[in-house]
């Protein structure tokens, strides 16, 4: 029997074309490269082309760079050696360049300086494009935040706690020698006046210092032990404080930063593979979605979000003139100074508040009958009326400030006897007649987004929510791996995640 033999198709690798294939034939329709095309070639970049000089050798076109880094976002292609093999490999990335291959170095440089001043520009003039097409709206937005690594390494860290207390043994040394001078002066002469220690920085210790030589060095009676330790004081304290000055400039209001990204700030990630709670280095970035189109994006130091918002807004209301007409947003971002703040800049805020969740539940509601927020209040006589019907009449008010330095005021009202009262226990554990705190204000803004927040438009807004916001970050992350900054410094993240969003509003527009 004849033995068969497989059928192949044609293959001469080496047969000349009558006419070859354009690079533009190769690129099939509606690609996301031809939206990336589209979209960069319709919007104005004279922002980026004015960050060029008229002097000096010829560049790239910025055009096309731009094209190229953000086709990279789109296709997860990142890293500028990754982009310089796909300018050359690449039949998209090749179409983008017109056969342009720019090296690793001209696109780093491209996209950590030459974009510096004007990605913003470019990410707003995307969103003003999408928006006049009717896919987004700047009016309606769904704010969230995730803590994204930085490009950093996660064992050298400086933690505020740790200069405190070193700053402590520095005060405590210095106190410890200047008493002993003082002991030895009592005997033989006269010390100046003593420092004083509660506040040090490089001036003071330095001062003190040379007080300490001045009085102790030549003197022959003082201790060999305390020499030593003057000696070493003097060579150490003024260098060590003047380096702990400079870190707290760095820290400024944070706890913590990293010395490979100085910016960045030691937070807990949701994503903990080790399981076992590490803070990581990294940024907070905060966006603000409408169908799921990013339409602001801010990068903060601070690990929680209540305390971005304020800059967030500000952000938005440079970008496109106004603030939003609605946000919506979780409960960590529901505090007196964010409820304050969308009052004022008349955004209809669609924002829970702490507890808003567990009093939706009756169990809660029971459980916490005697809560402060669940007494009657007499709003003709500024009073209010305990479990039992008695009066609690106002004592006085207080300010607190929060840690961001807002000042709460705060409302304090007592019962007039809780002696002998059957439900004293249950109702307060505190010795005589119980005193309750009020900040009127946030009850004011609870109880406003608490009729809000129920309402018909409301609940539909806060489950939209959940699929706008949120799965723009999900898709960022699991489906395009981006979980680590690749540059370093928060101008440069804030570069890097600007043309993320763009990768994220083209790739919406393709889909
Ligand atoms: S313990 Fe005092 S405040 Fe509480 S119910 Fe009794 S009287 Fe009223």
């Amino acid at each position: 029997m004849a033995r068969k033999t497989p059928t192949f198709k044609p293959y001469y690798q080496d047969q000349l074309m009558a006419i070859p294939p354009s690079l533009d034939e190769l690129v099939r329709k509606g690609h996301p490269a031809r939206v990336v095309n589209d979209v960069i070639n319709r919007i104005n970049i004279q922002p980026l082309l004015d960050a060029y000089h008229i002097k000096g050798s010829s560049s790239y076109h910025p055009q096309m760079l731009l094209k190229v880094l953000v086709y990279g976002y789109v296709s997860n292609v990142y890293s500028s050696r990754k982009l310089e093999v796909a300018c050359r490999e690449n039949v998209n990335f090749m179409w983008l360049s017109g056969m342009s291959f720019p090296d690793h170095n001209t696109i780093n440089r491209f996209r950590g300086a030459r974009l510096k001043n004007a990605l913003r520009s470019v990410f707003e003039e995307v969103v003003n494009l999408l928006s006049d097409e009717g896919l987004l709206s700047i009016e309606e937005v769904y704010t969230d935040g995730t803590k994204i690594e930085a490009n950093a390494n996660k064992y050298t860290f400086v933690w505020k706690k740790a200069i405190q207390t070193n700053k402590e043994k520095m005060k405590k040394g210095l106190q410890d020698i200047w008493e002993y001078a003082q002991s030895i002066a009592k005997s033989e002469d006269e010390l100046p006046e003593p420092p004083d220690l509660t506040d040090i920085d490089t001036e003071k210790v330095q001062a003190t210092v040379d007080k300490l030589n001045a009085v102790l060095a030549d003197k022959p009676s003082v201790d060999k032990k305390v020499k030593a330790k003057l000696r070493y004081v003097t060579k150490e304290y003024p260098e060590k404080i003047a380096e702990y000055e400079r870190k707290e400039r760095v820290l400024g209001d944070r706890n913590s930063f990293s010395k490979t990204d100085p910016d960045a700030t030691f937070m807990r990630m949701k994503e903990d593979h080790m399981k076992n709670g590490q803070l990581k280095p990294g940024y907070n970035v905060q966006i603000s979605t409408s169908n799921q189109f990013i339409v602001n994006y801010t990068i903060h130091p601070n690990p929680t979000d209540t305390r971005t918002l304020s800059a967030h807004l500000a952000q938005h209301r440079d970008s496109y003139g106004k603030a939003p007409a609605s946000l919506t947003a979780d409960a960590g971002y529901g505090s007196e100074e964010n409820f304050q703040l969308l009052e004022n800049l008349e955004v209809e805020a669609f924002v829970k508040y702490g507890l808003f969740d567990k009093q939706q539940k009756s169990s809660f509601r029971n459980k916490h009958g005697f809560a402060a927020d669940q007494l009657f209040y007499n709003a003709e006589q500024d009073c209010y009326i305990c479990p039992m019907g008695q009066q609690m009449d106002f004592i006085g008010t207080f300010k607190q400030k929060t840690s961001p330095g807002f000042v709460q005021h705060i409302k304090k009202y007592r019962a007039r006897n809780c002696a002998g009262c059957p439900l004293n226990g249950a109702c307060h554990k505190a010795k005589g007649n119980r005193v309750i705190q009020i900040n009127e204000n946030l009850e004011r803004y609870k109880a406003r987004a608490y009729l809000l927040l129920n309402s018909e438009r409301s609940v539909e807004k806060r489950k939209r929510r959940c699929h706008d916001v949120e799965p723009v970050f999900a898709n960022i992350k699991q489906n395009h791996g981006f979980r680590r900054f690749m540059l370093r410094g928060k101008e440069k993240v804030a570069i890097e995640w600007g043309l993320l969003a763009i990768a994220q509003n083209i790739r919406k527009k393709a889909a």
